[in-house]
């Protein structure tokens, strides 16, 4: 089988078995502070399994790009090393939200391996949980009974909590669970070693194809496990992995998911494949790397697809460093050190058409993304080669240097890079350890390693310090059936708080509620969340500071709780705010119509941001939108302005139909099945979007774009303000103009009369360079004629009439041209500012030991201010023009 055939039997088989098939959620998640990328298939039903959201259907099955590089799941150290953890992998899942479960769950998963695959039952292992009494968990003696119905017993295993009980993240739901293990060995190492052995030892031939998981908890932040309100399954089965299996190889790399690609980075890199090849082998490196590129571009490419772009923080920082990890290995190993990675983008984005068509749709601007980031790489690694060669150098020659960025723990005579010296590889040029360890042994030296891990953790520690954030566990009181969101039809509305908890950031204590009904929009979409208040009848005001969302939940943010917790309350947002930021969203709207119009169907939205006082709108674009371009665009938004075209609100259209009508839907936002579209006249702008608008165009008032400029790599910013804040500015705008007329008289044209100001202006510039030249020049015939010969040395000390330091060291110079010997000491006064200028022959500076530096200061004392320079030349500046002739007269002291 193929692996779309593969695939496409899984979806089928669980169809045949009453599953809805779900797309698969972005990889990329927002709205859950506890993880930044899909980690599981489960990750998008979180919600539903924590009784915060219902169920759409009881039975769902899907393929979800997962990324495991970050939190609790992390393999990303592995990939590559070994043959079957990836970055990027698609998890095929079936779940059941409260209604079947364990029975159906087993029976069905071994149906499809044995008989619809046909994968032989003697290389099948099974793990179930064993219990934990610390935990209070008793043993899943009920999963153990299912599968002895269909396993051999000696195939059924016992497991502990590491390997049986799966668990999201350091909170939320998790569970019991019960894995398939296949063991791909050939048959004479398996009479050798039994397959039992080796299940979750870690052996490259027995691994882990499906984990089956009774969701039954929910870890609390002190470790408590809550029962969910009602049991669901939850399975993950690797594709990749499936599929080695079912094509009877031995790594997941020489499958067809990744054996195209293998291919193209062996012939572009002019190197062979090797599958076979053992660590220490000469060959190993490049096959790591190759299995590393071809991994990695997934993880990039898919993450930067749904909206995640590299960057120098959080989510964006991951995507950056597999990047570079990615780059690391082709220009080590591979001999890529142009950029490359990039080009596999168009390949990757083919093989998915049809899985996950977000790619394929925006290969283009991918690729370019990659590109820029490789470019910018390649520079800052070819630095750290330099940077290194510079440590290096120094160590040669045993000097010991203090200070700055300087490596500061050398002991001469060591051959041994400093921990320090490799941290700043790692830190300033994205020098992994291992790189700067190679290198190093290439020039027959080795790296204090635990001096790096010492640097490396204090760093850690100290980051981590600037973002502790404690967050308190829920205190319910009030049973919830999901949250009422009132906000699209008022902005005060009579509720209940739910639940609460504390939430200690930076030693600041801060609460925030959940509420049974709330008018109050939570953070998304770009949106910033509402302000407003909450008041309580006996006159208690809680001021709301920030609403976000968790998961199903709308989260206020509050500095205090009320003192009667249980009373009813009305939410009340603060209606400025809300109708400013209402403006500013439809516009965003009206402007992204605009844009593609003006600039053309490929421009995307790439991120946002609406509060009350502007909007901020990125987008794919890859030049700079002329300024004619801006006109057109703000023209025609100001002109859907005018029309005041009323708002078109449909709350629950089926997603497919909205899509197939051709509204805009966003790359990496989830839609679920159900979606709201707003629409400013059918024939303009049609969204997706759940955030809140004005009733009709003409409440914008005004639009007026006021900066556009680059953000990243094929990506701009165009950022506008409607209503009072656009009247305001131009007010302000057309004040200025006025003032400038009345500065320049009133002339008939502003621009002319400005213009041949700065003429003028320049004119007049030159012909005072011009006159200041001329005058230098007359005294420095005047000065040499002043020369006091002491000893050989020719001395001048005198107050010249120069207008600037400029002019004064032209002066220096010339005389020092004309005059051998030359002691020179000029001062001036600028108006008002005094200065003083040393100049000193250079063979007096050599063989006499004068310096000028150190001259200047001194005499700079009499004009109280200071300077410095080179021996030969060196100016100083003061504040105390009365002191030059002191200054002078004390220059003469310094001979002899
Ligand atoms: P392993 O012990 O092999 O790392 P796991 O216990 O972390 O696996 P689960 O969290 O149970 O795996 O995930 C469910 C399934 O997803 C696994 O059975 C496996 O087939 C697949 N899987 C997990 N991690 C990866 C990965 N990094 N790359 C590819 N497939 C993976
Ligand atoms: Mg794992």
């Amino acid at each position: 089988m193929t692996a779309t055939e593969i695939r496409q039997a899984f979806l089928d088989f669980f169809v045949s078995k009453g599953h809805t098939i779900v797309p698969s959620a972005p990889i990329v998640i927002k709205n859950d502070p506890t993880l930044m990328f899909t980690n599981a298939g489960m990750n998008q039903f979180k919600d539903i399994f924590l009784g915060e959201a219902p169920a759409k259907a009881p039975r769902v099955a899907d393929t979800q790009r997962c990324l495991r590089v970050s939190g609790k799941h992390n393999d990303l150290e592995e990939v590559g090393i070994d043959t079957y953890h990836h970055t990027m992998f698609e998890m095929l899942g079936n779940w059941s939200f409260g209604d079947y479960f364990k029975k159906e769950a087993i029976a069905w998963g071994w149906e499809l391996l044995t008989e619809v695959y046909k994968l032989p039952k003697d290389r099948l292992y099974i793990t179930y949980f064993e219990g934990d009494e610390k935990e209070g968990l008793e043993k899943d003696t009920e999963t153990h009974d299912l599968w002895k119905a269909l396993v051999a017993e000696d195939h059924i295993l016992r497991g502990n909590k590491k390997d049986n009980f799966w668990e999201m993240g350091e909170t939320g739901p998790c569970g019991p669970c019960s894995e398939i293990h296949y063991d791909s060995r050939p048959d004479s190492e398996r009479a050798e070693v039994n397959g039992a052995t080796l299940v979750n030892a870690d052996h490259d031939q027995v691994i882990e194809v499906w984990n089956i998981v009774f969701m039954q908890f929910n870890r609390l932040k002190g470790g408590t496990l809550q029962p969910l309100p009602n049991k669901h399954v939850d399975t993950g089965m690797g594709f990749e992995r499936l599929v080695r299996v079912l094509q009877g190889k031995t790594s997941n790399y020489d499958t067809d998911v990744f054996q195209p690609m293998i291919q193209f980075i062996a012939e572009k890199s002019g190197k062979q494949y090797n599958s076979a090849a053992k660590p220490g082998d000469a060959d190993w490196n490049e096959a790591v790397a190759m299995r590393v590129l071809a991994d990695h571009i997934r993880a990039i490419s898919f993450a930067i697809a749904d909206g995640q772009l590299p960057s120098n923080n959080k989510a964006g920082y991951v995507i950056r460093r597999i990047l570079r990890r990615a780059v690391r290995y082709s220009y080590q190993y591979l001999g890529f050190k142009e950029p490359f990675l990039n080009q596999l983008v168009p390949l990757l984005a083919n093989q998915f058409k049809g899985v996950f068509d977000n790619l394929y749709s925006q290969k283009d601007f991918v690729q370019k993304v990659v590109l820029e980031e490789e470019i910018s790489f390649l520079r800052t690694l070819s630095s750290g080669i330099r940077r290194f060669n510079e440590i290096i150098s120094v160590y040669d020659q045993g000097t010991f240097i203090k200070g700055g960025s300087e490596i500061v723990d050398h002991i001469p005579g060591v051959n041994t890079i400093s921990g320090q010296a490799a941290f700043e590889l790692s830190d300033t040029y994205g020098f992994p350890i291992d790189l700067t360890e190679l290198m190093a042994r290439e020039k027959g030296r080795t790296v204090d390693i635990q001096g790096f891990e010492k640097a490396l953790q204090e760093q850690k520690s100290r980051s981590r310090a600037a973002t502790a954030i404690d967050t308190g566990d829920w205190v319910v009181l009030k049973d919830d059936e999901g949250v009422e969101f009132t906000g699209y039809d008022e902005t005060e509305t009579i509720a209940h708080i739910v639940k609460y908890r504390k939430v200690t950031a930076k030693g600041k204590e801060q609460f925030q509620i959940v509420l049974d009904k709330t008018p109050f929009y939570a953070e998304s979409g770009g949106q910033v969340g509402d302000k407003g208040e909450l008041v309580f009848p006996d006159g208690e005001i809680v001021k709301v500071t920030d609403t976000k969302k968790e998961n199903g939940l709308i989260v206020h943010y509050v500095d205090q709780l009320p003192d009667d917790i249980e009373d009813a309350l009305t939410a009340i947002v603060d209606p400025a705010l809300r109708s400013q930021t209402n403006s500013n969203h439809s516009a965003t709207h009206l402007l992204h119509a605009a844009m593609k119009q003006v600039l053309g169907s490929h421009v995307n939205q790439k991120g946002s941001l609406v509060n009350a006082d502007y909007l901020r709108f990125d987008f794919s674009h890859f030049a700079k939108v002329t300024d004619e371009e801006l006109a057109q665009i703000e023209a025609i938004v100001n002109q859907k302005v005018r029309q005041n075209i009323p708002l078109k609100e449909e709350r629950s259209v089926l997603y497919a139909e909205a899509v197939s009508s051709g509204v805009t839907a966003l790359f990496g936002e989830k839609y679920g099945e159900y979606v709201r579209v707003i629409t400013f006249d059918d024939e303009f702008s049609k969204e997706l979007c759940g955030g809140t608008h004005v009733k009709a165009t003409g409440q914008i008032g005004f639009f007026k774009i006021i900066a556009e400029s680059a953000v990243a790599a094929g990506v701009r910013r165009i950022e506008a303000i409607t209503g009072v804040a656009a009247e305001v500015y131009i007010t302000n705008q057309s004040k200025l103009v006025e003032q400038l007329k009345e500065l320049l008289k009133n002339p008939k044209d502003l621009s002319k009369s400005v213009e041949s100001l700065l003429d003028e202006n320049s004119r007049l510039k030159k012909e005072i360079e011009k006159s200041i030249l001329e005058k230098s020049s007359g005294l420095k015939n005047d000065l040499a004629q002043k020369v006091e010969t002491i000893g050989d040395i020719n001395f001048i000390a005198q107050k010249v009439a120069l207008p600037n330091a400029e002019a004064v060291k032209n002066l220096a110079y010339q005389l020092k041209d004309i005059v051998s010997n030359l002691f020179l000491v000029l001062a001036a006064d600028f108006d008002g500012k005094p200065s003083l200028t040393v100049m000193i022959a250079e063979n007096l500076v050599k063989e006499k030991g004068l310096n000028a530096g150190s001259i200047v200061r001194e005499l700079a004392k009499e004009i109280k201010g200071g300077g410095g320079g080179q021996p030969f030349f060196a100016t100083a500046g003061g504040s105390d023009a009365s002191g030059l002739d002191t200054a002078l007269a004390k220059a003469k002291s310094f001979i002899g």
